[in-house]
């Protein structure tokens, strides 16, 4: 039987690159899954359903969190955005590493419902950067973007009580370093309880 993967939130503020750096690395790194989530926002050009996100109506998601399908969910800028749960457990079972990639509020939900999970930030190499990435990807109207600049003050206080940073000056390094963290965090002794069995079970009768 496979040893159970581990959960991995994965947050950054929007320009960071998180999604690009968690695609890159479930591509090309083996071992790992990403959670695909539902959100009632509208899909930007280029997205694809099932792919980017499930795009459901208010009243799909209001029906998925009634039926307890959801293993997090959170308001963000108006819409709604949550992990459906199916997926994520199929994945951990079958001994992948699960990455998460949602916002702040949804981490600590997770934290506090699996306290297993490994909380990882991903930031760009300067704010000035993040709002420039932001402005050039030209998918946002002025408008949201201030929207979710002022998310990020919001946000910011919670950073420090994330376990890593992950930098993202460019993807494939970025995506080295979040496979370190993870191979790292799969190493700790409390994770591989059965070594310590084995030497137990070997040396605990001699005296
Ligand atoms: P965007 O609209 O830019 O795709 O996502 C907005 C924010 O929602 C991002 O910070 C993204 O990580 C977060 N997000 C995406 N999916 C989920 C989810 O399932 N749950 C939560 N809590 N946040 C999510």
């Amino acid at each position: 039987m496979s040893k159970r993967g581990l959960l991995i939130v994965v947050s950054g503020f929007s320009g960071a690159g998180k999604s690009t750096v968690t695609k890159y690395l479930v591509k090309n790194y083996p071992g790992y899954a990403l959670s695909i989530s539902a959100t009632t926002r509208d899909p930007r050009p280029g997205e694809v359903e099932g792919k980017d996100y499930f795009y459901v109506t208010k009243e799909h998601f209001r029906e998925m969190i009634a039926s307890d399908s959801l293993m997090e969910y959170a308001e963000y800028t108006d819409n709604y955005y949550g992990t459906p749960k199916a997926f994520v457990e199929e994945q951990l079972a079958k001994g992948n590493n699960v990455i998460l990639e949602i916002e702040v509020q949804g981490a600590f939900i997770i934290k506090d419902k699996y306290p297993d999970a490994v909380l990882v930030f991903v930031t760009a190499p300067s704010m000035e950067t993040l709002i420039k990435r932001l402005r050039d990807r030209k998918t946002e109207t002025e408008e949201k973007i201030q929207k979710r600049i002022a998310q990020m003050s919001r946000e910011y206080r919670y950073i420090p009580r994330y376990e890593y940073y992950v930098l993202n000056d460019e993807v494939e390094k970025a995506a080295e370093r979040l496979d370190a963290v993870i191979r790292s965090e799969s190493y700790r002794t409390e994770r591989c309880p059965e070594i310590l069995e084995d030497i137990e079970k070997y040396l605990g009768g001699t005296k």
